[in-house]
């Protein structure tokens, strides 16, 4: 049984529900405050004001400088503006080489490899381990005269290994002085330490709806000097660096996002932790031929990857669907239909034969939830194992509403 029959969200990764405060900041910008931010008008300077302190409210969760961070649509935008970016910006002058890790968000591995599909750019993409760490030595061995750019993100969407991004940075420094380093932290903020000038990068991407926030709105920080060429042209919002008329709202509730998640983080960061090792405990010992990816890495508090020998993904994920337990297969396409992941086999699965249930978990996680969860996941395998063409019965759910 379900509690009280409602619905368990434990999909996190994929997208968070977004705070009661997040909305009520949002709302005045739907409606009494609609202004364009660039009108010199009084309702204009109202819609400005509220992205100037939403900057500065970001940069102080971020510890950097306002005028380090540009607002995009989301974490994909962001990535794309600092690869396309700094390669259109530095490429002629500096190199056309970029290096990626082979564990990267399909918005930096596909960007790059476009870019390099359309000869603007040379690739070179460096493996990790088992467990998807990647080696700083080797990604800074991989680091050449031509290099311009190196892309490591900071915690994996799928498995949840948190790569060693300050170690890597400062190797790939010391390996060509003049490269530019990236990291994709859109699972990261609320959840790690989050601070640019620790990590030692020079472009860093974030995501709203990762972190409790309204979905379209993310940020990319440049360290102050870092030059790249916008990829929007028009009317020159952001510095020129993004045109079009900001989302506003979504900016507002983006800096009250960040905030609570920041703010919150010492406890929940833990707590998670702790629910989600209950949670691979229960299911290892209830189910066969479950192993836990990336389970001798550091992680992500809130992720588990379990990885099913001889199962489909996409049946254990409807399976579970089916029992009320929402949780997704780790990668999936804008259509929701699975895809291979990239990153099963970066760490030398085989995703024809192994499936991947990724269990991610938020503030309105509840022990009782996670043990629910558990006895749903150990009865799905049970199944999707000995009978593969059985799915569970269903039964009508509420929809769970917590934050
Ligand atoms: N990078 C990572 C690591 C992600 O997990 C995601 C979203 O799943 C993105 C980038 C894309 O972010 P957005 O959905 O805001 O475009």
């Amino acid at each position: 049984m379900l509690i009280g029959g409602e619905r368990i969200y434990l999909d996190h990764a994929a997208t968070t529900p977004v705070a009661d405060e997040v909305v009520t900041a949002m709302l005045p910008f739907l409606s009494e405050h609609w202004g364009n931010p660039s009108s010199p008008h009084g309702r204009g300077r109202a819609a400005r004001q509220a992205i100037d302190d939403a900057r500065d409210r970001l940069a102080a969760v971020l510890g950097c400088a306002a005028r380090e961070l540009t607002f995009t649509s989301g974490g994909t935008e962001a990535d794309n503006l600092a690869l396309r970016g700094v390669l259109q910006r530095w490429g002629a002058e500096r190199g056309r080489h970029v290096v990626v890790s082979s564990v990267e968000h399909e918005a930096v591995l596909a960007t790059a490899a476009a870019l390099q599909a359309y000869g603007d750019a040379e690739l070179t993409v460096v493996g990790c381990d088992g467990s998807g760490r990647v080696d700083p030595e080797r990604l800074a061995a991989a680091v050449r005269r031509d290099t311009v750019l190196v892309s490591l993100m900071l915690a994996n969407n799928e498995i949840g290994t948190v790569q060693q991004v300050a170690t890597a940075a400062r190797m790939a420094r010391a390996a060509n002085p003049q490269v530019l380093v990236h990291s994709d932290a859109v699972q990261a903020l609320g959840r790690l330490p989050l601070r640019p000038a620790d990590l030692g990068v020079d472009l860093l991407s974030a995501s709203a709806h990762k972190c409790y926030g309204p979905k379209g709105c993310g940020l990319l920080y440049a360290r102050w000097g870092t030059h790249l060429t916008a990829q929007l042209e028009g009317g020159g919002q952001e510095r020129g660096r993004r045109s079009g008329t900001e989302n506003v709202a979504a900016i507002a509730g983006f800096a009250v996002a960040a905030e609570l998640v920041e703010h919150e983080r010492e406890h929940e960061a833990p707590r998670q932790a702790g629910l989600r090792d209950s949670l691979e405990a229960a299911v290892v010992a209830g189910a066969r031929g479950v192993r836990i990816a990336a389970a001798d890495a550091e992680r992500l508090p809130n992720l588990s990857a379990l990885l099913v020998s001889g199962a489909s993904s996409e049946a254990l994920v409807a399976g579970l669907d089916l029992l009320g337990v929402e949780v997704s297969s780790g990668s999936a396409c804008s259509s929701g239909a699975a895809q291979r992941s990239h990153v099963l086999e970066a760490v030398g699965e085989d995703p024809a034969d192994t499936a991947l249930v990724r269990v991610s978990l938020g503030r309105g996680s509840t022990p009782a939830q996670v043990a629910e969860a558990a006895a749903a996941i150990v009865s799905a395998v049970a199944r999707s194992t000995a009978e593969p063409a059985a799915a569970p019965t269903a039964r009508p759910r509420k929809v769970h509403s917590g934050r």
